[in-house]
């Protein structure tokens, strides 16, 4: 158990696929930035539809791994736990990040907005700098603040949520 954190690529966007999607009339990116298809409930294919939707994706259709511009691994479960603990001694810096990245050590299935993206990208300034009460902490956060700052990046500049 861990928390990943990835940015999707716009390769379906741009048109730079090497293998077409086979239903790209139904194509549309979804609130997490994910080339996705529609469900049809009245369509007796709709599951089998959705495996080769979602077998397209792991084919990795682009020069992407499974259509991730980056994908972090930010941490084990317990070490979330201590970074929590670290930060929290101030809070006032790192709102979005103690509420909406590290408030658990496993929530996946949420997402950041790009206002939350804008937000974060505020914090990792403080969060570079961050002296840790215990030393043997510090690594961990230089990691995790190296990882949020490129995820922040790529969010950006790609317009896209960053997904747990
Ligand atoms: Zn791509």
């Amino acid at each position: 158990m861990g928390l990943d954190a990835l940015v999707y690529c716009n390769c379906v966007e741009t048109g730079r696929l090497t293998k077409p999607h086979p239903f790209p009339d139904k194509l549309f990116i979804n609130e997490e930035g994910c080339p996705s298809i529609p469900e049809d409930p009245d369509d007796a294919n709709d599951s089998t539809k959705f495996l080769a939707h979602l077998n397209w994706i792991l084919s990795s259709p682009c020069e992407h791994i499974c259509l991730r511009a980056v994908h972090h691994r930010l941490s084990k479960l317990a070490l979330v736990r201590a970074i929590r603990a670290e930060l929290s001694q101030m809070p006032v810096l790192f709102p979005t990040i103690l509420e909406k990245v590290i408030y658990s050590g496993s929530h996946c299935g949420d997402y950041l907005t790009l206002e939350d993206v804008l937000r974060v990208k505020t914090e990792l300034v403080p969060l570079s700098q961050f002296q840790c009460r215990d030393p043997e902490m510090e690594p961990f956060i230089k990691d995790f603040s190296i990882q949020m700052a490129e995820l922040v990046e790529r969010a950006l500049a790609l317009r896209k949520p960053i997904v747990f």
